[in-house]
């Protein structure tokens, strides 16, 4: 399954809802690129090698290359990208305007995802994805009400990883 999401459209909807997806931003082709079948292909779902939503974060992600290279260049070009102004009326701070990804607890959380809900709520319940999370089918997080193709293949997801894991 491919997942269709606009890259416009998605800016301008989670902006709008002031929720913080880091990577889903990357556009619809590597968005489309991440989908469930070509995460896994014929392996077990591995819940722990997904982020917390289900995503995950491509190499090449500019957040992840200007906080690895450290590059305030780079950072201010993904703080205007990620639109964190605008989102989180955070003023640019090169300490903050940073991404180790989702999964990395080694690391300090930047802006980004410090706002995701559905990650702090993943961790409060002890998870490593949603796709453990019996809730996932009502959870009424922005991000799933937002973007319901992408709770739709994570709940795919999850119907699969239920029947590998029975
Ligand atoms: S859980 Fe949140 S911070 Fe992590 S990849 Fe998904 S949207 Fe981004
Ligand atoms: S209630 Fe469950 S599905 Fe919803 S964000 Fe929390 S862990 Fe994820």
């Amino acid at each position: 399954m491919a997942l269709k999401i606009d890259r416009r459209n998605f800016l301008k909807k989670s902006s709008q809802a002031g929720i913080a997806c880091c990577t889903l931003m990357m556009g619809s082709k590597l968005f489309a690129a991440n989908s469930m079948g070509n995460i896994f292909g014929n392996e077990k779902i591995d819940p722990k090698k997904l982020n917390f939503c289900g995503y995950t974060c491509p190499a090449d992600c500019k957040f992840y290359v200007a906080t690895v290279e450290n590059s305030d260049a780079k950072k201010k070009e993904v703080y205007e990208l990620w639109k964190i102004k605008e989102r989180f009326g955070v003023d640019f701070n090169s300490e903050t305007t940073i991404c180790w990804q989702c999964k990395n607890t080694e690391k300090p959380a930047g802006v980004v995802i410090q706002h995701c809900t559905v990650r702090a709520c993943a961790i409060e319940n002890g998870y490593d994805a949603c796709i453990e999370c019996d809730k996932l089918t009502s959870c009424d997080k922005d991000l799933w009400k937002l973007f319901p193709d992408f709770h739709k293949a994570m709940l795919e997801l999850q119907n699969k990883y239920k029947e590998q894991t029975v």
